[in-house]
């Protein structure tokens, strides 16, 4: 029979009433012939509550104990939905990450998907089970440890489920109807698009923009898998949702076609290090090595040999990020002044394949952003696209700004 993935992220599974309409919309795909694998997140808000736990418990938390509590939220989830399928005789069983085995490598918090065996499951296929429940998010290690994907990772186990089993479509159902050219919680005036480029959902994804996690993007991307986005709540069909697609696939095209932003960024400062060769790597090696993930850097232009090293990371790492450098620091490997974190920054930045060849893109969205009096600190551009730090009070205004700078509101 053909394979379907369809996965429900926190908000499409909250509680017993979700759960159960989820399972509705998996019976009609089931008595439409489908087998069915179903990746299931945590109940919405319970992998925060997690989070939070740990960070309380152990700021400099042991990762393989993050991910020994995190994973848990989804177990829960799994378990009740293969209960709620069951009782609608719909032949169900649920599936933890280190049982189908989804392995992954050791990256604790981050870990990679390495591989999934299928025997488990096409076995149970084959004896008459229509539906397998599986909890997303979660994997194990070959030191049989249990790993995590990182935050949103179910959207991964979902597209690595649909690529690893051929899967005809893999579905993301989730709390809006489909992509739009921002995140339709920041202005109105975002409108839903039909079909997105990969390319395009891949810089949108990496840039913040969480309706589906990166990798995600990047596993359809490499194995072809038919990728859709569409809403738990509503009754769909074929035309349903967004669809993430080869460029080719697609008519209109703006220039810029979406607008993202993460709020939860920090922007960290070493003061005064000796300008010399090998700087970079002495200060950015041991970030890489505590697991900081360094996104901006600038360095600026240095007076009496000594200079400013800027660089932005995700706020939950500034801690981590301290600690490596003083540690640095400490060992005699760099020598600064001081070290100034900046927590309330925010990036914002503008997609689009438009942007190879269209020149001014960057001047337009400085312009916007200078009409609204927003102050740049850094700036990064990137074949198709745009993204500068400003203070986190204007990042809404400027996703604004910029929607309607672009025109978003308007299809190409
Ligand atoms: P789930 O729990 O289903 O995985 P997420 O909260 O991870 O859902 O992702 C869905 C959310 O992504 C939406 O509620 C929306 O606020 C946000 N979002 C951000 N950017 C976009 C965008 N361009 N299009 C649609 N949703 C977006
Ligand atoms: N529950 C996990 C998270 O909140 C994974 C997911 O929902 O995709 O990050
Ligand atoms: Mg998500």
């Amino acid at each position: 029979m053909p394979i379907l993935v369809m996965k429900f992220g926190g908000t499409s599974v909250a509680d017993l009433e979700r759960i159960g309409n989820a399972a509705q919309k998996i019976a009609r795909e089931v008595e439409r012939g489908y087998d069915v694998i179903v990746i299931v997140s945590a109940m919405s808000g319970k992998t925060n509550e997690l989070v939070n736990w740990v960070e309380t418990t152990s700021p400099l938390f042991d990762a393989r104990e993050y991910d020994a509590v995190v994973s848990s939220g989804e177990n829960v989830t799994a378990g009740l939905m293969a209960l709620t399928l069951q009782e609608m005789n719909v032949p169900a069983r649920s599936w933890q990450g280190w049982q189908v085995p989804l392995q992954t490598s050791s990256a604790h918090a981050a870990a990679r998907i390495e591989a999934i065996p299928r025997d488990n499951l096409d076995q149970k296929f084959a004896e008459g089970m229509r539906v397998a429940v599986i909890a997303g998010f979660q994997g194990i290690s070959a030191e049989g440890r249990i790993t995590t994907l990182g935050r949103g990772g179910s959207d991964t186990t979902a597209v690595a489920f649909a690529a690893a089993f051929e899967a005809e479509r893999c579905d993301i159902y989730t709390d809006v109807d489909g992509v739009y050219t921002t995140d339709p919680r920041i202005t109105e005036k975002a409108r839903k698009l039909d079909r997105i480029a990969l390319e395009e959902m891949l810089e949108l994804a990496s840039l913040g923009a969480k309706v589906l996690q990166t990798r995600s993007v990047e596993l359809a991307m490499r194995h072809k898998v038919k990728l859709r986005v569409l809403s738990s709540f509503e009754d769909n069909d074929e035309t349903s949702g967004t669809l993430v697609c080869d460029e080719e696939d697609i008519m209109e095209s703006n220039v810029v076609s979406g607008v993202a932003y993460s709020r939860d960024e920090a922007k960290m400062t070493l003061v005064s290090v000796a300008d010399r060769p090998g700087i970079a790597a002495a200060i950015f090696g041991p970030l890489a090595e505590a697991g900081v993930n360094v996104d901006m850097i600038v360095q600026n232009i240095s007076e009496e040999g000594r200079t400013d090293m800027t660089f932005s990371c995700p706020t939950n790492q500034v801690a981590r990020a301290q600690d490596a450098i003083e540690k640095a620091k400490e060992s005699g490997e760099i020598n600064f002044h001081g070290v100034v974190a900046d927590t309330e920054v925010a990036k914002v930045s503008v997609v689009g394949i438009g942007m190879r060849s269209h020149a001014g893109v960057a001047a337009q969205m400085f312009q916007a952003l200078r009409d609204e009096n927003i102050n740049i600190k850094v700036i990064t551009t990137s074949e198709i696209k745009i993204s500068v730090l400003i203070d986190r009070k204007y990042m809404e205004l400027a996703v604004q700004a910029l929607h309607d700078a672009f025109e978003l509101e308007k299809a190409g």
